[in-house]
């Protein structure tokens, strides 16, 4: 089994940092696990910070904090659910699973899902950008009231992790 310092790397991008494969990752393969700080407060929010469900956040460490989010990803995070041995639940697990081949040196992305309220515009650069962070079923929504309000000008990309991956 490779080990995920193996298999990915941070390195920089035009804003900020991002996370590329050291070599090539096939499809379907769990890149590794999202390690970090569990914290359970429910009014946690934080710039990189996961939901993991209830009360619990992940505030993820190095290397997945730095995933970027791009309109047409080729990672996904896939929460597990977990239980203590006593059958109480117990913060999910996160793993980043590869939805496409990455190619050595290619930049790994998941798609943030973000809902309207927090959405940005997005700067991701694919050919079906929806013009958007946020959910794809949440897109309408944001249009509608982008067409009602200054669309905001944002002075760095995303480099939040989605308080809600699906
Ligand atoms: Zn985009």
């Amino acid at each position: 089994m490779p080990t995920v310092a193996s298999l990915v790397r941070v390195g920089r991008v035009t804003f900020g940092r991002g996370v590329f494969a050291q070599k090539s990752i096939e499809k379907g393969i769990v890149v590794g696990q999202v390690l970090g700080k569990v914290i359970d407060d429910p009014n946690y929010a934080t710039s990189y910070c996961i939901d993991l469900g209830g009360s619990h956040s992940l505030e993820p460490r190095a290397p997945f904090r730095y995933l970027n989010h791009c309109c047409t990803p080729n990672c996904r995070l896939v929460l597990t659910e977990c239980e203590y041995e006593d059958g109480s639940p117990a913060p999910a697990e996160v793993h980043v699973e590869a939805l496409a081949e990455v190619p050595e040196g290619a930049e790994l992305t998941i798609d943030y899902a973000w809902s309207a309220e927090g959405a940005i515009p997005c700067l991701c650069g694919s050919v079906q950008c929806r013009g958007w962070v946020v959910d794809k079923s949440e897109l309408a929504k944001v249009r509608r009231s982008s067409r009602r309000a200054a669309i905001p000008t944002p002075k760095s990309p995303p480099s939040r992790m989605p308080r809600k991956p699906r």
